[in-house]
C-alpha cells in the first residue's frame, strides 16, 4: 500500500515525546441507552490520561430503533468525533436469533458464550453487506466518519468478513487481533475484556485478566474493550483502572483507525 492511500487514510497526531506503545481502549455497546453511562466511563478514562476511545455504535441497538431518530444522541457522536474519539460500526441489531439446527460448538459459542449477540456469526454475505452497507451510510449522513466494523463478540463469519471488506470498511477486530481489511494484514493483538454475568465469571474474569495484563506487557498495543456493564462492577472498573495506571508512562492512548493508520506507515513496528 502506498504511503499516499495511508495518509489519506487519516491524520495522525504526532504527540512530542508520546510512549512508542500504545493502548486502544475501545467502549462496546454504545447506543442511546447506553449513553449516559458511556459519557462517565469516557470523563473518568479522561482523568486517567486516557483522553481517546474507539467508540463501538450500534446502529439499532436490540431492534429498539435507529440511533438517527435521537437527535442529542448522534449530536454527542458527533461531539466525540469532534474532540478524537473514533466511532466504530459495532454490528446492526447486536442480536442473532438462535437458529432451528445448530450444532454444539455453535450453540456453545452463541449462546452461552455471547449470550445470542453473534449477529454477524453466520449471517449470508448478502445480508452482512446490506446490513453494513445500511449503517455505513446512515453514519454519513449524520456527518460521522465510520472507518471500522466490529462484530458484537467479536465473531465476524468469512462471509460478513467479506462483505466488510467489499463495504470499504478499513479494519475490524477479534478477540486475539486486529485486521487492516484494505491490505489483509492480521496483528495479533489479544483483548482484555470482561464477563460480568454472575459472580463467579466475575472473579474468574479478574484473575485472568491480571494473568493477561503481566503476559501482554511486552506487546506493542495493548487493547481494553469495556462494556458499560462493567462500571457498576466496582472490583472490575477499578481493576480497569489500575491497569490503565499502570501503563500510563509506557503507552499511548489511540484509536483502533489511528493505530492502524501507523501501522500502514510502518511508524508502530
Ligand atoms: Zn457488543
Amino acid at each position: 500500500m502506498s504511503t499516499i492511500a495511508a495518509t489519506e487514510f487519516l491524520p495522525l497526531v504526532a504527540t512530542a515525546g508520546a510512549a512508542a506503545d500504545s493502548l486502544v481502549v475501545s467502549l462496546h455497546d454504545v447506543a442511546p441507552p447506553t449513553q449516559q453511562i458511556t459519557t462517565t466511563i469516557i470523563s473518568e478514562l479522561g482523568r486517567q490520561g486516557v483522553r481517546v476511545c474507539s467508540i463501538l455504535v450500534v446502529p439499532d441497538y436490540h431492534h429498539q430503533g435507529f440511533f438517527t431518530r435521537h437527535r442529542e444522541f448522534v449530536t454527542w457522536l458527533r461531539g466525540l468525533e469532534a474532540d478524537g474519539h473514533e466511532i466504530v460500526i459495532h454490528g446492526y441489531f447486536h442480536e442473532r436469533p438462535p437458529l432451528k439446527r445448530e450444532s454444539l460448538h455453535d450453540k456453545l459459542l452463541t449462546r452461552f458464550y455471547t449470550r445470542n449477540e453473534g449477529e454477524f456469526y453466520d449471517l449470508s454475505y448478502e445480508e452482512a453487506l446490506r446490513r453494513i452497507t445500511t449503517a455505513r451510510d446512515e453514519f454519513r449522513a449524520q456527518g460521522l466518519k465510520p472507518r471500522g466494523f466490529i462484530a458484537p463478540a467479536w465473531l465476524l463469519g468469512d462471509e460478513a468478513e467479506r462483505a466488510a471488506c467489499d463495504a470499504k470498511m478499513e479494519y475490524t477486530t477479534r478477540l486475539r487481533s486486529v485486521c487492516d481489511l484494505r491490505s489483509g494484514n492480521v496483528f495479533p493483538a489479544r483483548t482484555l475484556v470482561y464477563s460480568v454475568h454472575s459472580a463467579w465469571r466475575r472473579a474468574l474474569s479478574r484473575s485472568w485478566n491480571a494473568a493477561l495484563f503481566r503476559l501482554l506487557k511486552t506487546k506493542t498495543l495493548l487493547r481494553i474493550s469495556i462494556h458499560p456493564c462493567d462500571f457498576s462492577q466496582r472490583a472490575i472498573w477499578t481493576q480497569i483502572l489500575e491497569f490503565i495506571a499502570a501503563t500510563k508512562t509506557a503507552r499511548t492512548a489511540t484509536t483502533y483507525q489511528d493505530w492502524i493508520a501507523e501501522q500502514r506507515l510502518g511508524l508502530g513496528t
